[in-house]
């Protein structure tokens, strides 16, 4: 599966709209999203994604995002025991 393959789970953040509060980060459990080192024109320090072949499209960061700035696309991957 390639990076064009609509199945493949990925998140997008809008990193203008993020306040920097880490509640992504935490929900997590695939440690594909960081904070960035540099901030946004809000001033924040950013929620970015780390690499994008470690998300399973579980959606728990878009969940857990109170200012609604991850979206996720493509199909969660199923989990292999
Ligand atoms: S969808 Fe799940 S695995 Fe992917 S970045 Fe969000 S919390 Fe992590
Ligand atoms: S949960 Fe939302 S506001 Fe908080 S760090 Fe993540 S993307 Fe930014």
């Amino acid at each position: 599966m390639g990076k064009g393959d609509v199945s493949v789970p990925y998140i997008v953040i809008d990193e203008e709209r993020c306040k920097g509060c880490g509640l992504c980060v935490a929900a997590c459990a695939k440690k594909a999203i960081e904070m960035a080192k540099v901030i946004n024109r809000q001033g924040y320090f950013y929620a970015r994604q780390t690499n994008r072949d470690l998300c399973s499209g579980c959606r728990l960061c878009a969940v857990a995002c109170p200012d609604v700035g991850i979206q996720v696309f493509g199909k969660k991957k199923r989990e292999v025991p």
